[in-house]
């Protein structure tokens, strides 16, 4: 086929195309102008501005424009979802210096499920029985001070939990019916370290699994409790990975992997067959932690402070009101804030006021947390989960209300 005969048949390819509909953009019934469905509207949903940390009652994060092309751009076709969570798991595993991985429905589902697979191993008996399996009940190891709501994903597979206190305690708990040792890294308070949890696990050949599902940003940290030497860690993926917000990762040995794979779905029967994933959430997952690993992390916390410098420039237009940048010790949620403190005597609010304010507000500006003490009130406004658009209205909103009661 000759150039020129190539370019007049590529024109007719597009003309055919827009013939087809594809490029045509859809009408309204009552004339020319495009339809722009709004399902907030259409379901009387209010749209919420999250101006504190990620939760799971407030939808997590917003998905990053990357991962949402991914989702529907992965929609078109069919894949056989055991080659699918098998490749993008050696991918992560990959990315993330670690024998192998998977994608959860969530850091819960990967507690279920690493706790599920230290029981079971491959044994497709064990994996058709728990959480009803006969004998006395497998026992999981967790420090004292690490119990948290979460632990009933453990439980929910049979195992019993062991509280100890101490790296002794520890070591003398860990008896045959022990299958795992569970540490939670945003606990405030250890007996045991985290080196110390691990030998001692290794000591007595049990897995250790560490929670870390909200504990990025830093970076660094999704990379840490592997080389400590922990066996099974998991982290959300909805959280600042900005991820589907049902998805999470669960990571570390091989054989622990496979064993939790064969509880999962696709599989018809097993515990974590009602925490399916879905094929778009695993290619979304996975280039959410592409688009995680590859931020400029300088640019965006400098980014944050930018958001927290404006914020305040706007607020202490109102006398007596003064912010400062606070970061959350962590592990988790460790990011910086805007604090807002004022004198009461002369801005007659309480924080805790501002915050339902700001709530039951037009736009509805949630996350913010208020206090009120010995006449100082202070207001904690986050700012890493606003749209860009969205810092001025937060700040604006704050101001005006501190205003009219000033
Ligand atoms: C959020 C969180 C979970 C649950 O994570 P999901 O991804 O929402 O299932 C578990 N443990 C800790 C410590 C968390 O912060």
């Amino acid at each position: 086929m000759k150039r020129r005969e190539i370019i007049k048949n590529i024109g007719l390819l597009s003309i055919s195309g827009s013939v087809a509909g594809a490029v045509v953009p859809v009408v309204s019934r009552a004339g020319t102008m495009p339809e722009k469905r709004d399902l907030f509207k259409e379901l009387g949903v209010t749209p919420v501005i999250n101006a504190g940390v990620t939760m799971t009652f407030l939808s997590g994060s917003l998905m990053l424009p990357e991962v949402l092309e991914v989702i529907n751009s992965t929609a078109h076709d069919f894949a056989n979802m055991y080659e699918l969570q098998d490749k993008v798991g050696a991918k992560i595993a990959e990315m993330l210096h670690c024998e192998a991985a998977m994608v959860t429905s969530g850091a819960a589902c990967a507690i279920v499920l690493g706790t599920a697979a230290a029981i079971t191993g491959q044994d497709p008996l064990k994996i058709k029985l728990i959480p009803n399996l006969p004998g006395p009940r497998p026992e999981v190891i967790m420090q004292k001070t690490h119990r948290y709501l979460f632990d009933q994903a453990v439980t929910t597979t049979g195992a019993q939990i062991i509280e100890v206190e101490g790296p002794e305690e520890m070591d003398k708990a860990i008896n045959t019916n022990t299958v795992m040792t569970l540490f939670f890294n945003a606990a405030e308070k250890s007996s045991v370290t985290h080196e110390e949890f691990v030998a001692i696990s290794k000591k007595h050949n049990v897995p250790s699994f560490i929670d870390a599902a909200a504990d990025v940003p830093p970076v660094e940290n999704l990379f840490k409790y592997q080389k400590i030497g922990f066996d099974l860690v998991t982290f959300s993926g909805g959280k600042m990975i900005r991820g589907p917000q049902s998805a999470g990762l669960l990571f570390g040995r091989k054989d622990l992997i496979e064993a939790a794979k064969l509880n999962h779905s696709p599989h018809e029967a097993p515990i974590g067959r009602p925490m399916k994933v879905n094929k778009e959430e695993m290619f979304g997952m996975y280039a959410a932690l592409k688009a995680y690993l590859e931020r400029d992390h300088k640019k965006e916390w400098q980014d944050w402070l930018d958001r927290i410098k404006r914020i305040k420039s706007i607020v202490e237009t109102v006398p007596g009101v003064l912010g400062e940048t606070s970061v959350y010790p962590g592990p988790a949620n460790a990011f910086p804030s805007l604090m807002l403190r004022w004198d009461e005597q002369k801005v007659k609010i309480t924080g805790r006021e501002v915050a339902e304010a700001l709530k039951s507000g037009t736009p509805s500006i949630a996350g913010v947390s208020g206090k009120g003490k010995d006449g100082k009130s202070e207001l904690r406004v986050g700012v890493v989960l606003l749209r860009p658009d969205q810092v001025s209205v937060v700040a604006n909103r704050v101001k005006d209300i501190l205003k009219k009661n000033a």
